[in-house]
Formats: structure tokens, C-alpha cells, sequence
């Protein structure tokens, strides 16, 4: 009897993180709420709860939640490994992906894929995606409230794919997860992070590359410290920050 009650609150509790990955961490769900939304559940005989990427892409369908539905070619929900342990997140699609709907297949996307290869990964071990899946206009940055109506996707794919470390690429695609424009990449780069309990590493992203080839060299550092923590997950985190402090040296 105790084993099916903690069954039925891990049931429970799942659904709970759904919610939250859905709504947001501080969405006030009132108790009156969930009992009921749960009652209804377990009437139906709905409390096997257990998210996948396939769920999440069904319910993002063919969204409008944000502006940037009006001028996208295509969605561009991410794609890889459902299992990966290694995740990267670009800030949105840019022309070429929106053509294809597939996530860095333009130029800077082939150059991440040679950085994948030499972490001594093919691009199908990891997953890719991004902060929003509909592209800004004239590549501008995605504005909050378009995050804000995005990121819930995003979380819900973290959340299935459980990631060790997720490397987010450039100055925006890291303001945009951190919800901040007081933070400096140059700073940061290098130094890993949390981010909803998962390891972050920002690094610059592969466009920057293209216009300035001698950054190369930090990125690949970048990515030896994410190498050598994917090896060694009880290894320190070399020169770990927290957000505040990285905010501050700015
Ligand atoms: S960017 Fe995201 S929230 Fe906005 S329309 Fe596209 S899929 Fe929907």
C-alpha cells in the first residue's frame, strides 16, 4: 500500500514538473488547482505522465505564441540524440535553418560541426537547439517576451533529454537563458555555470568565429574543460562562476 502511495506522488510530482516546465518555475499553480486538474487526470485514467520530445513537439504545433510565428518559413524545434549528454543552444534559427527547419546548417553550423567532430563526437551524439524556434527577422536578437513564450519548449527538452552539460553559443543565446543583458560572454566564456541543475558552459558562438578566426583558440579551450568534464564528471569545475559574480564583473 505504502509502495502504490509513493508511486501515485511520483506520478504526481512528474505532472508537477511539467506544469512548471510549461508555465514557468514561478507560475503560482494554486493547490485547489492542481487536486482538481489531478482528480480530473486519475478519472480519466491520464496519470502516467511521462514527457518526450515527441510530446513536446506535438504540443508546440504549429505555433503562434509569439510574433515571430508571422514571418518563419519553417520551425525549427532542434534535433540529435533524445539521450545526449552533451546539448547545444544557439539563441534562434538564422536564414538557412528557417529554409530547412533544422538547427546551424548555414556556415557557422558546419563549423560547429567540425568542432563536434573534434571533441571526438558526430553531430547525431549530441543535440541542438535554440533558445526561440522561429527565426527574428533580419537575424535581430529574440526580444524577452518572445523567450518568454519560447523557453518553456526549451525547458521541456532539457528536461527529457537530461543533458550533463549544455554549451550555450554567444553573447545572446546565454543573456537569453539567463534572462539578463548584464553579463559580458568575454567574462564568462570558459567558466561553467548552472543552469536548471545542469552544467553551462557559454562559449562564443560559431558566427563570431567566421568574422574572427583567432577566437578560434579560446573556444577549443572552452571545449577541452567540457571534454574533460564529460570524461571525468567528478573532476572540479574549473573556474566555475556563479551568475550574479559574472554579472558584477562586467
Ligand atoms: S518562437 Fe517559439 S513561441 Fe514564438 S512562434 Fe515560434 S515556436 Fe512559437
Amino acid at each position: 500500500m505504502r509502495g502504490s502511495n509513493t508511486h501515485a506522488t511520483n506520478k504526481f510530482e512528474q505532472w508537477k514538473e511539467h506544469l512548471q516546465n510549461t508555465y514557468g518555475k514561478n507560475t503560482l499553480l494554486s493547490k485547489a488547482w492542481l487536486k482538481k486538474e489531478w482528480k480530473k487526470l486519475q478519472k480519466n485514467n491520464a496519470t502516467n505522465y511521462n514527457d518526450s520530445l515527441e510530446k513536446t513537439r506535438q504540443d508546440l504545433g504549429d505555433c503562434t505564441r509569439c510574433n515571430l510565428h508571422a514571418k518563419r518559413t519553417n520551425i525549427v524545434f532542434g534535433e540529435g540524440n533524445p539521450h545526449a549528454k552533451l546539448m547545444f543552444v544557439g539563441e534562434g534559427p538564422g536564414e538557412q535553418e528557417d529554409i530547412q527547419g533544422r538547427p546551424f546548417v548555414g556556415r557557422a553550423g558546419q563549423l560547429l560541426d567540425k568542432i563536434i567532430e573534434a571533441m571526438g563526437y558526430k553531430r547525431e551524439e549530441v543535440y541542438i537547439g535554440n533558445v526561440v524556434k522561429c527565426r527574428p527577422p533580419s537575424n535581430r536578437q529574440p526580444e524577452p517576451d518572445e523567450v518568454a513564450k519560447c523557453e518553456p519548449f526549451l525547458f521541456r527538452q532539457i528536461t527529457c533529454i537530461k543533458p550533463e552539460i549544455i554549451v550555450a553559443l554567444g553573447a545572446t543565446a546565454l543573456k537569453c537563458l539567463l534572462h539578463t543583458e548584464d553579463i559580458k560572454i568575454s567574462a564568462v566564456r570558459g567558466k561553467f555555470m548552472e543552469y536548471r541543475g545542469v552544467k553551462l558552459m557559454p562559449t562564443y558562438h560559431p558566427a563570431y568565429l567566421l568574422r574572427n578566426p583567432p577566437a578560434k583558440k579560446e573556444v577549443w579551450e572552452d571545449m577541452k574543460k567540457v571534454m574533460a568534464k564529460l570524461k571525468d564528471p567528478g573532476s572540479p569545475l574549473v573556474g566555475q562562476v556563479d551568475c550574479a559574480s559574472a554579472q558584477q564583473d562586467k
